[in-house]
């Protein structure tokens, strides 16, 4: 009987999961295999957040057998700390986002909440705790209001606002004749990138979790638009502990521990002055961005 019982289950997963708005179709497609098919452990209690003090112990993780991803990851974020990850593109990165999301299970180690290890808990509860601004969104085939109050259930319209101003979309969306009540989507108002991500981020201020994972969240905004943005998510990551991935080293120079991932393993670890001082990884990317960044303004002043 449990056998018939399992497409059920995972398309009850697919659906949930499609409504966490936090799925791009790749994902989507990987949900659909065998590797991802997370379930709550008999009897297994909710998570309790006390302070938010989040452990990566040792985790080892690949999507195909014999090609592991994460080899060895332990990282330890104290309560209400930020940590960002760097490091070149496929370094697995996302992937840690998405382990700590429990959209996988770990081939070894394991990730902890205040103690609690992730797999042991309610994934219910564990989503509940975790607001994700993924890499790339994808948004209901409904209002752009709904997409974001998706954030959170009951949330009044002068909330809903309040998240839109934060997220520096509420012009955007006061210019739609709808407003709010406009429709996104395939058959709606297509939006841009960086709209989606601002859509995302309102979600995420609106659903006010402890535990912030913010993956390349401002990556597809102008640099003007990611400014405000990211003044407003420095406020945001204030008294909560946050996990930023990002590809802009100048977005992340705040950060209290920055890690470098290189092939699947922690190359560098420390605050942005110490890396740099280090003159490894870190400072070479470091350098090669303000190189870039130097040649954009001369671009743009001529
Ligand atoms: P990053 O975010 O650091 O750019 P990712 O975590 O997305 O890197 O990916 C790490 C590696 O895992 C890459 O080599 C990527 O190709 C591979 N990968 C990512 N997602 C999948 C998947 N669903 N199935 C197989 N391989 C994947
Ligand atoms: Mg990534």
């Amino acid at each position: 009987l449990s056998q018939l019982f399992r497409p059920l289950d995972l398309l009850g997963m697919v659906y949930r999961t499609i409504r966490q708005g936090v799925l791009d179709m790749g994902a989507m497609f990987d949900l659909i295999d065998t590797r991802s098919e997370v379930t709550d452990a008999p009897g297994a209690p909710p998570l309790r957040v006390a302070a938010g003090h989040v452990r990566f112990e040792d985790l080892r993780f690949g999507y195909e057998p014999g090609q592991p991803i994460l080899k060895g990851i332990s990282l330890d974020v104290a309560a209400g700390q930020t940590l960002a990850v760097v490091g070149p593109s496929g370094a697995g990165k996302s992937t840690l986002a998405r382990l700590m999301y429990r959209f996988y299970d770990p081939d070894g180690g394991r990730i902890t909440i205040d103690g609690q290890d992730i797999a042991e808990v309610t994934q219910g509860s564990l989503r509940a705790a975790i607001g994700i601004v993924p890499q790339d969104t994808v948004l209901f085939n409904d209002t752009i209001g709904y997409n974001i109050a998706y954030g959170r259930e009951g949330a009044s319209e002068a909330e809903i606002e309040a998240a839109a101003r934060g997220a520096a979309i509420a012009g955007f969306i006061e210019r739609q004749p709808d407003g709010y009540a406009t429709r996104v989507g395939e058959r709606g108002l297509k939006l841009s990138g960086g709209e989606k991500q601002r859509v995302a981020i309102a979600r995420t201020l609106l659903k006010d979790p402890p535990i912030l994972i913010l993956d390349e969240a401002t990556s597809a905004l102008d640099s003007r638009t990611e400014a405000d943005i990211l003044e407003t998510l420095r406020g945001v990551e204030q008294g909560r502990t946050t996990i930023v991935i990002a590809h802009r080293l100048s977005t992340i120079v705040h950060a209290d521990q920055i890690v470098v991932l290189e092939g699947g393993r922690v190359a560098e670890r420390g605050t942005h002055a110490e890396l740099l001082r280090r003159g490894g990884l870190y400072a070479e990317m470091w350098n090669r961005q303000a190189a870039e960044r130097e040649e954009g303004e001369a671009l743009a002043a001529e």
